[in-house]
């Protein structure tokens, strides 16, 4: 029976999509740098979803995944590299200034903690802004802890990340890895790091996309409601 859910953030919790929308929009209005359409940020997202990815594969640094992919972004555009430090100094900061939840996932981890459920928020985000977005989403009381990889050292799917929230989970109680799962929209940071750790595996796909690097997945939802069914019939 599961009785441990680590939730990952960016794309689960919270809907990264509408924050980066509104955190691009609103830097290109801070630094005066002319408008930033929709088609920007997508072109945006691609740069920054290859850079994270890079940073799975420990082939990059957090701070080369921050600045290159604004520098990369920024000269694909034709916009002024030497505002790309500032540019992320200050996402950091918008990113964290407005919340978007994906389906009805607050009421559902207010409900899973009053019937007893820990649950953890997983991250490899920045601490700045994941900091202020479980602040601002409510999360920080809610939850019984976050493990966010800027504050420990080392990110999603390494092993290491995993070790460090078991020990922050042995301070709550006992629990074997089959009573732990991972929920994530990440194959790459989420489901590889459950198949890592050998916790179960909840795969967050709304979007219907396919299992493309054989990695084993215990259960697949579309809507985080869905995760009820799991730890009820289970
Ligand atoms: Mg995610």
């Amino acid at each position: 029976m599961i009785k441990v859910i680590l939730w990952d953030i960016d794309g689960t919790l919270l809907d990264f999509g509408q924050a980066e929308n509104y955190a691009m929009k609103k830097c290109f209005s801070v630094l005066e740098m002319g408008e930033c359409t929709d088609a920007m940020v997508e072109r945006y997202a691609a740069i920054n979803t290859k850079y994270w990815e890079r940073l799975e594969r420990n082939e990059i640094t957090k701070q080369e995944v921050l600045i290159g992919r604004f520098r990369e972004f920024f000269e694909n555009e034709g916009l002024p590299l030497e505002k790309a430090q500032l540019f992320n100094e200050e996402y950091q900061i918008r990113l964290g200034d407005k919340v978007f939840f994906n389906d009805n996932v607050k009421t559902l981890v207010e409900e899973l903690k009053e019937q007893g459920f820990v649950q953890l928020a997983v991250t490899n985000g920045t601490l700045a802004a994941q900091r202020r977005k479980l602040a601002a989403s409510g999360f920080d009381t809610l939850l019984d802890g976050a493990v966010i990889s800027d504050e420990i050292g080392v990110q999603k799917p390494n092993i290491g990340f995993f070790e460090c929230t078991f020990g922050i989970l042995a301070k709550i109680g006992t629990y074997q890895k089959d009573e732990i799962v991972i929920v994530g929209d990440s194959l790459t940071s989420d489901m590889q790091g459950g198949n890592n750790a050998g916790i179960v595996c909840c795969w967050y796909n709304p979007q219907e996309e396919r299992n493309t690097k054989g990695l084993h997945i215990d259960y697949e939802i579309k809507n985080l409601m869905d995760l009820n069914k799991i730890l009820f019939t289970n």
